[in-house]
């Protein structure tokens, strides 16, 4: 066991953070309050790698492993604590990946190379008005082929990046019906471009946070695509969106341990400088014990977190482990980091007094940002909770699969 960062790593970890602590952190603020990420910051994230950079090289990514990719979002999470561009990052890294392992060849020359340089977006679009935690009880999504063409109707709600999408182009891998009598086995993968689609109508939602980034949804009504557009086998959608899921939610961890670490050192910066009874206030106990408590709490969600990547890369490089070994440990970091960086945040407001009610500060757009994924953005936490008990229990013991055990 070597717990040290590699050479590489630290370069790459060095790189992401100087770009970041200049050109991201000095405008959050005006991302969070303009409801845009601008696009020179977009221009300078590609040409450093940063968008999509799981994809491999020859669709313009730099197939960097997941150890890596954590790296990244880490210290994008630590320079956006609204986690704006964080968002951005980790659904094309998670989905482009998903993308360029099971798309056709087609589409993906069509759409990576244009993703993987900022002028289209890749997302994720499973979760539908009638719920996003059973999605094959609620999907009603259905993609039916007639005459060599899918044709999809259906509504998705919730999703990340829908006026990134519809703007500059690109896809959401979106999940449709195509066996009804299948169950979770009649789910199929398809890329949907929302730009310039006249069968697609989308809207937005005015979020609590993350405004850098948007959330909407997207109604198809007989929305025409090619066979190439079809991710992966048929009827294997709702395993791609699993695998998919686990990424996503590991980078999730990784981000938001990157917000807390943010959180906490401007916390610690403030109770240094700020007096009261004669004495800074990081002298009191009061203080200085929950700062303890959080340090050691956020480090160890990292060693979690971290871990998940590297099982990820043994899996994928070296058919070490399982997708369901992944998935616990995936789960298992999302379950923490999202509702502990939320926690940190609240203390540290605590810490700042009035100052951290205000926009004075940066800490009210953490909260609002870290939020999202401890309701549900890549799933909830009961799901998570399930996900867990499910690896260590079996799928008997699935709380909604109703078998009665003697
Ligand atoms: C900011 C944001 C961005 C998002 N982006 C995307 C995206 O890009 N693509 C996408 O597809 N979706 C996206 N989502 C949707 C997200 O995946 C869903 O919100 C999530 O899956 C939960 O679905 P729901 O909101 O319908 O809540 P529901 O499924 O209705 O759940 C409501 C509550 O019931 C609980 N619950 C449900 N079942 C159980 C159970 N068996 N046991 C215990 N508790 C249970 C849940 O944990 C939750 O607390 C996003 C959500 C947010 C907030």
């Amino acid at each position: 066991m070597d717990f040290s960062w590699t050479e590489e790593q630290e370069i790459w970890r060095k790189t992401v953070r100087e770009f970041a602590q200049k050109k991201i952190k000095p405008r959050v603020r005006e991302i969070d309050s303009n409801k845009k990420i601008p696009e020179d910051i977009v221009e300078e994230m590609a040409q450093l790698g940063l968008l999509a950079p799981t994809v491999p090289k020859q669709y313009g990514g730099s197939d960097v492993d997941w150890i890596m990719a954590c790296i990244a979002a880490e210290e994008l999470g630590r320079a956006d604590i609204s986690l704006a561009i964080p968002v951005l990052y980790l659904v094309e890294a998670a989905w482009g990946y998903i993308f360029s392992r099971y798309g056709t060849e087609k589409a993906k020359k069509e759409y990576l190379p244009q993703v993987t340089s900022g002028k289209a977006f890749v997302g994720i679009a499973v979760t539908e008005p009638q719920g996003g935690s059973d999605i094959v009880g609620a999907a009603k999504t259905k993609a039916v082929k007639k005459e060599g063409r899918w044709i999809l109707n259906g509504e998705k709600i919730f999703i990340s990046g829908v006026a990134e999408s519809k703007k500059w182009g690109g896809i959401h891998l979106t999940l449709a019906r195509t066996d009804p009598n299948s169950g979770h086995r009649g789910f199929s993968f398809f890329a949907v471009p929302l730009k310039n689609n006249p069968n697609i109508e989308t809207t937005l939602f005015d979020d609590m946070g993350r405004m850098g980034i948007s959330t909407g949804g997207f109604v198809m009504k007989n929305t025409v695509l090619h066979e190439h557009h079809l991710v992966g086998e048929l009827n294997k959608g709702f395993y791609y969106a699993m695998e998919g899921f686990s990424a996503a939610r590991v980078l999730i961890g990784a981000t938001c341990i990157g917000a807390a670490e943010a959180a906490l050192e401007m916390g610690m910066e403030h109770i240094k400088t700020r007096y009261a009874f004669g004495q800074p206030i990081g002298c009191f106990e009061g203080i200085q014990f929950p700062l303890a408590e959080h340090y050691t709490n956020i480090e160890g969600i990292k060693l979690l977190t971290y871990r998940a990547a590297w099982m990820m890369d043994k899996m994928y490089r070296e058919n070490r482990f399982t997708h369901h070994d992944v998935a616990l440990a995936a789960a298992m970091s999302k379950l923490r980091a999202p509702m502990y960086a939320f926690d940190v945040m609240n203390e540290i407001a605590d810490w700042l007094g009035a100052l951290g009610y205000t926009k004075e500060h940066s800490i009210e757009m953490g909260i609002r940002g870290v939020r999202s994924y401890s309701i549900g953005a890549e799933g909830t936490m009961n799901i998570m909770r399930i996900i867990i008990a499910r690896e260590l229990l079996g799928k008997e013991f699935l709380p909604y699969k109703n078998i009665i055990i003697r």
